[in-house]
C-alpha cells in the first residue's frame, strides 16, 4: 500500500463505501490521509445536564431513554429526536435531515453529544449535535476526537476507524515532502507524524504543532509556485514601452476632474513597468468607483502612442460597450482607431471616418486588428479567440479580472509571437493587504484606495422585517423623483430542493420581481436580470434600464459588477446577512455614481447578534479594503481566492490568515528557489508545485 493505492483496496471498504468516498473525491490512500477534519471535539470539559438552563455550547454524557424520528408540520423536514439522561437530569437532541440516525442510535446505548443547545417549543435541547456512541466497556478512545465532514453514511467514527490501520501500515514508508533542511530549522514534525496527530491527536499541544506543519507546507508550496512563475516571468521578453510623458499630461489635463493620488501613483507604478524589457504583470485595486478605467486608458494612450496595439477585455458585453463609449471618447482627441468585438453589432470608431462611430462586420474588425490597422480592441472573451489576431500587441488590460479563468488569461497574453504583451489586470474585489501580499509579492500590486473628493456618502441601514414598509415607502418616494432602484436576491443553486435548502426562506429573484411588481410596487415597472438569461435578453434588460425605461431592476448577485447607472439612488439588499462585507460594498457601490443623494438598505431577518454586528460594519465604513480585512477575519480568506480552484484547499485558506507563517514559508521557500533553482535535488517538491500551478487561481 501506498500514497496512491485506490482506497477500494483497503480492506473494509467495499463499493457502497467506495461510492460514498468518491462523494467527498476520496479515491486515493493520499485523498483519505489528507481528508482533514474539518474540526475538533474537546470531550475532556463535560457539562452535567442539570448545568444546561441557558442556551450555549455543550458537551453531556450520558444513556438514551428515547428515539423517535418524523418531519416537521410545515416545512417537511425529516428529524431524529432523541432523549439523554445523566444522573442529573434529562435532554433532547434533534437532527434535521439526517432520518438514518434512529438506525444507528438505540434506547440504552451511552451516548457523548456535543453541541449548540437552544429554546424549542419542547424546552431547551441540542440542535444537529456532534455525537459519538460509547462502546460498552470501553472509555474514549482518544479526548481530542477529529470530526471530518461528513457525507451520509460516512462518519467521523468509520472514517478513524478506517484511517487507522492505513496509517499503521504506510507510516513508515512515507516521504517527507518538505527539504529537510526546512523541517529541521523550523522545528516542524515530520510529514508522517503530523498526519498521524491530525488524524489522531494526543494532546492539544501536539495537534497545533501538527496543523502548523501541514499549514507551513501549504504555505511553502504556495509560495514555491509563486516565486517560480515570477522568475518564469522575468525571464520572458516583451516590448519596452518608453513613456510619452506630454501625451500622458495632455491625457489628464483635458480630463474634467484632476486625479486622485491613487491614481496618480498607480499610474507610475503601470508606466514604469511597461519600460521594462519582460512583462509586466500588475494587479490594479480600487473600489468600485475609485476610477481605475482611466489609469487603464493611460496606459493604453502610451502603448498606443509608442506604436502598438492594445487589447482590453470586460466580462460582459454591457461593461465593453460601457468602456468602448467611454474610452473612445476620452482618447478621440488622439486620432485613435477604437474598435468593439462582441459577437455581435461591432463598432468601430475611426478617425478616416472623422470619429463617427459605425457597426463593422466582425471579420473586417478582425483583419483590421491584424493588420495594424486599429489601434484599440474592446471587447468580451471573444477577444481571446484564435481567429482574433494582431500585429503588434503590447499591453492587455483586463477588467474584473476575477470574472476570467486562469486559461483565458493565459491565452490572451500569448497572442504575440515576437514577444509577450505586458498584463495589466484590475478588479473592484479588495484582496486585503496582507493576502494580496502574500499571493502577489509586493512588486506587483496598485492600489488606489481613496475615492474622488466629491462623491457623496451613501446612507446606509440595516432594515429589519418591521420596518421592512417604511422602507419601501420610502423607495417609492425616491422613483417618484424619478430615481431608480436596484434589488439584489442571494442566488438560489440550481437544482437545489428548495423545501430542505436553508436557501428556502431567501428570495429568489423571480420571486422577488412578481411580488415587488404586485404587491409593493404596482405603479411602477419591474424587471429582472439573472444568470440563466441569454445574453441578448440581459443586455436588453440592462440599456431598458440605463434608459430609465425601468423603475426597478431585480437581480441576482452575479450579474453586472461594473455597470455605471449614474441615475439610481437605492439598492437593497435581501438576504444581507448571506454576504460577505466587501460583496455588499461592492453591491453598494453601484448608486451612488452620479449625483444624487443614494441609499443602500440591507434586509435582514436575521436576529443573531453576531451577525447584526458584522452588518453594521458597513453602516459607519465605506473603505472597501478594511471591509475586506474585516472578512477575512470573520470569515477567513475563501473568500477571496476562488475556493473551487484550490482544491481542498481550506487548510492553506486559514493558514493564509497567519501572518508570521506566511512570512516564515516565503522565507523558507525563497531560500530553497536560491539554492535550486530548477529544483533539481527536490523531484518530488518539484512534482507538487508544478501540480499546484494549475490550480492556483491568482497568479
Ligand atoms: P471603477 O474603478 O469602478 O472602474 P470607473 O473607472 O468606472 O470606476 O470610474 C467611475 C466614475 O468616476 C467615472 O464616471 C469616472 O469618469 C469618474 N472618475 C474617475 N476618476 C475620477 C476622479 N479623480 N475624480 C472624479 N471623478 C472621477
Ligand atoms: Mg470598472
Amino acid at each position: 500500500m501506498n500514497f496512491s493505492t485506490p482506497v477500494s483496496k483497503i480492506p473494509n471498504i467495499g463499493p457502497a463505501y467506495q461510492k460514498k468516498l468518491e462523494r467527498l473525491k476520496i479515491r486515493t490512500v493520499a485523498d483519505l490521509l489528507f481528508h482533514f477534519p474539518s474540526r475538533y471535539e474537546d470531550f475532556s470539559k463535560r457539562d452535567s445536564i442539570s448545568s444546561i438552563y441557558h442556551k450555549g455550547r455543550y458537551t453531556v454524557l450520558g444513556k438514551i431513554t428515547q428515539v423517535s424520528s418524523g418531519k416537521t408540520a410545515h416545512r417537511k423536514f425529516s428529524f431524529a429526536k432523541i432523549t439523554i439522561k445523566d444522573s442529573t437530569g434529562r435532554i433532547g437532541a434533534i437532527w434535521f435531515n439526517q432520518p438514518y440516525l434512529t438506525k444507528t442510535l438505540e434506547k440504552g446505548d451511552q451516548l457523548l453529544l456535543s453541541g449548540n443547545v437552544d429554546y424549542s417549543k419542547d424546552g431547551l435541547q441540542f440542535i444537529n449535535p456532534f455525537y459519538e456512541k460509547i462502546i460498552k466497556g470501553k472509555t474514549l478512545e482518544n479526548k481530542i476526537v477529529p470530526v471530518y465532514p461528513e457525507t451520509e453514511g460516512v462518519s467521523s467514527k468509520w472514517l478513524r476507524f478506517i484511517i487507522k490501520p492505513v496509517l499503521n501500515e504506510i507510516e513508515d514508508k512515507i516521504q517527507e515532502t518538505l527539504p529537510e533542511e526546512t523541517v529541521r530549522e523550523k522545528t516542524l514534525y515530520s510529514l508522517p507524524r503530523a498526519l498521524r496527530e491530525i488524524h489522531f491527536p494526543s494532546s492539544s499541544s501536539s495537534l497545533k504543532e501538527a496543523q502548523r506543519r501541514i499549514s507551513f507546507e501549504r504555505l511553502f508550496l504556495l509560495h514555491l509556485s509563486l516565486l517560480r512563475q515570477k522568475i518564469n516571468l522575468s525571464r520572458q521578453k516583451s516590448v519596452p514601452i518608453p513613456t510619452d510623458i506630454e501625451k500622458v499630461q495632455d491625457l489628464v489635463s483635458n480630463l474634467p476632474f484632476s486625479l486622485t493620488d491613487g491614481q496618480k501613483k498607480a499610474s507610475w507604478q503601470i508606466l514604469k513597468d511597461m519600460e521594462r524589457k519582460f512583462p509586466m504583470n500588475r494587479l490594479l485595486e480600487g473600489d468600485v468607483g475609485s476610477g481605475k478605467t482611466i489609469v487603464a486608458v493611460i496606459a493604453a494612450l502610451v502603448a498606443i502612442k509608442a506604436g502598438h496595439q492594445v487589447a482590453f477585455m470586460a466580462p460582459t458585453e454591457v461593461l465593453a460597450r460601457q468602456h468602448f463609449d467611454e474610452v473612445a471618447k476620452l482618447l478621440w482627441r488622439f486620432k485613435i482607431d477604437v474598435g468593439l468585438l462582441t459577437g455581435k453589432k461591432d463598432k468601430l470608431r475611426s478617425k478616416k471616418l472623422k470619429g463617427d462611430t459605425v457597426e463593422i462586420s466582425r471579420k473586417k474588425l478582425v483583419e483590421k486588428a491584424k493588420r495594424g490597422d486599429l489601434d484599440l480592441l474592446i471587447g468580451t472573451h471573444t477577444l481571446i479567440q484564435d481567429s482574433v489576431k494582431f500585429k503588434s500587441l503590447a499591453l492587455v488590460v483586463l477588467d474584473e479580472q476575477h470574472r476570467f479563468g486562469v486559461k483565458q488569461r493565459a491565452k490572451l497574453c500569448l497572442k504575440e509571437d515576437s514577444g509577450i504583451p505586458h498584463l495589466l489586470s484590475m478588479t473592484a474585489t479588495p484582496i486585503p493587504r496582507t493576502l494580496a501580499l502574500t499571493v502577489y509579492g509586493d512588486l506587483s500590486l496598485s492600489v488606489i484606495s481613496e475615492m474622488p473628493k466629491e462623491r457623496k456618502k451613501i446612507i446606509t441601514k440595516l432594515i429589519p422585517p418591521k420596518k421592512r414598509k417604511e422602507a419601501y415607502l420610502f423607495i417609492e418616494e425616491e422613483i417618484k423623483k424619478g430615481r431608480q432602484a436596484f434589488f439584489i436576491c442571494p442566488r438560489i443553486e440550481e437544482g437545489e430542493d428548495k423545501a430542505n435548502s436553508p436557501w428556502s426562506d431567501l428570495k429568489s429573484v423571480e420571486e422577488e420581481k412578481e411580488r415587488l411588481a404586485k404587491e409593493v410596487f404596482p405603479d411602477f415597472k419591474v424587471e429582472m436580470l439573472h444568470g440563466k438569461m441569454k445574453a441578448t435578453e440581459k443586455e436588453k434588460v440592462m440599456n431598458e434600464f440605463k434608459r430609465k425605461k425601468t423603475n426597478i431592476l431585480v437581480s441576482t448577485s452575479v450579474v453586472e459588477v461594473g455597470i455605471d447607472i449614474r441615475n439610481a439612488s437605492v439598492m437593497v439588499i435581501e438576504g444581507a446577512e448571506m454576504f460577505g462585507l466587501a460583496q455588499l460594498h461592492q453591491f453598494r457601490g453601484r448608486v451612488g455614481r452620479g449625483e444624487f443623494q443614494s441609499y443602500c438598505f440591507l434586509f435582514t431577518t436575521s436576529t443573531s447578534e453576531k451577525t447584526r454586528k458584522r452588518l453594521r460594519a458597513l453602516l459607519t465604513s465605506e473603505n472597501g479594503f478594511q471591509l475586506a480585512e474585516k472578512d477575512l477575519e470573520i470569515r477567513g480568506p475563501g473568500d477571496f481566492l476562488g475556493k473551487r480552484q484550490w482544491g481542498s484547499a481550506d487548510f492553506t485558506m486559514d493558514a493564509l490568515k497567519n501572518r508570521p507563517l506566511v512570512e516564515e514559508a516565503r522565507e523558507a521557500a525563497k531560500k530553497t528557489l536560491e539554492e535550486d533553482q530548477q529544483l533539481k535535488n527536490h523531484p518530488s517538491l518539484k512534482k507538487r508545485v508544478d501540480s499546484l500551478k494549475e490550480k492556483l487561481h491568482l497568479e
